[in-house]
């Protein structure tokens, strides 16, 4: 996971300074916050013994933390040290997507993207899958991906197979800032309460919650207001815009917390999915390797890592 995260990285800061997309993206580092004191004793001790492959992390003291992001300081008494990544990146993932989309309809790239059209099930001929039916026209290519998140599920069990993804939901808040806002300035991961805060440039977004079973996709007040509580005990001095766009979203996730990436039973179908908390973290790393393994090129990372087994 970690080479997949490496190379995703590398990849996404290739595509960021060749083709120029905006997206608030930022590559600030990420604080990590402690409130509890064995929590940190511990994360300081792993953070030691695997010193060589870090990339730089530093631990912090509880006045580094409040020093390197001020807006902590009022809602801050419980920190009792931190963790710093000065290698995390954020961006905002719509933002990314909208812009590539744009790009990649520009005739010269002979791409064809066909929204709000759902793939229902397959064709196949023996072991090989010959068409997708949809609630609109069927469509037929050489070689397919399994690529819909969740979806995912549906369609592996109708192609013979089980990808064992199931859903996390999680919830999120975006908050508009001002220039009177006190906001963390880079990502911080509140790791007693479990609530993650990017900014993503005039806007602060906050991720929390992990619901597991609940396949209803609406936002559930209690757990935004539970979100909002935390956030205020955080940043009592946030002092936001207005008040924050709420979103409740789905977290394809596999048992053991790692995607599939590769080939199926069905030889020319292949599945890119489960990629649980961090499908933007591994987004570009996971194409590269299935476009390696789809035209036999070598892999940038372990080709089995990934495997369906
Ligand atoms: C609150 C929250 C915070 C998160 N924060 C982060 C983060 O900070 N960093 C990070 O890396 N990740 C984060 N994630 C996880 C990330 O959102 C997911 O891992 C990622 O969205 C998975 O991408 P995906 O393309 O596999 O699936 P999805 O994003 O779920 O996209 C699948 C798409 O396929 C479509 N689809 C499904 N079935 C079909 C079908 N049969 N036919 C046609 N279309 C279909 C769906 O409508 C959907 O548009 C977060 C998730 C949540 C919920």
């Amino acid at each position: 996971m970690l080479e997949l995260g490496l190379s995703s990285r590398a990849l996404l800061r290739e595509m960021v300074a060749r083709e120029g997309y905006a997206f608030d993206f930022s590559s600030t580092g990420k604080l990590l916050v402690y409130q509890d004191q064995a929590a940190y004793a511990l994360a300081c001790r792993q953070l030691q013994m695997h010193d060589a492959t870090t990339g730089g992390q530093r631990i912090l003291s509880r006045r580094d933390c409040l020093e390197m992001e001020p807006a902590l300081q009022a809602g801050g008494h419980g920190i009792v040290g931190g963790i710093f990544m000065p290698e995390e990146d954020a961006g905002d993932c719509l933002k990314l997507c909208v812009q590539m989309h744009r790009q990649l309809s520009a005739a010269s790239h002979n791409v064809t993207f066909r929204f709000n059209t759902e793939v229902r099930g397959f064709r196949f001929s023996g072991q090989q899958v010959v068409g997708l039916e949809t609630d609109g026209p069927s469509l037929s290519a050489d070689a397919y991906v399994i690529a819909n998140g969740l979806g995912a599920q549906k369609l592996g069990l109708a192609a013979g197979f089980n990808p064992m993804i199931h859903p996390l939901k999680g919830y999120s808040l975006t908050y508009e800032l001002t220039e009177k806002s006190r906001a963390p300035a880079r990502s911080v991961s509140d790791i007693h309460r479990k609530v993650v805060y990017a900014r993503l440039g005039n806007r602060l977004r906050v991720a929390g919650m992990v619901d597991i079973g609940d396949r209803d996709s609406g936002v559930t007040a209690r757990r935004i207001d539970l979100l909002k509580s935390q956030v205020n005990a955080l940043l009592p001095e946030l002092a936001p815009a207005a008040q924050p766009k709420v979103w409740a979203g789905m977290r394809p996730a596999r048992p053991d917390s790692t995607p599939l990436i590769g080939a199926t039973p069905c030889g020319n179908l292949w599945i890119n999915a489960g990629h649980g908390m961090l499908g933007f973290t591994l987004a570009a790393g996971s194409a590269r390797l299935l476009a390696d393994r789809l035209t036999g090129r070598p892999c940038a990372v372990q080709r089995n890592a990934f495997a369906l087994h």
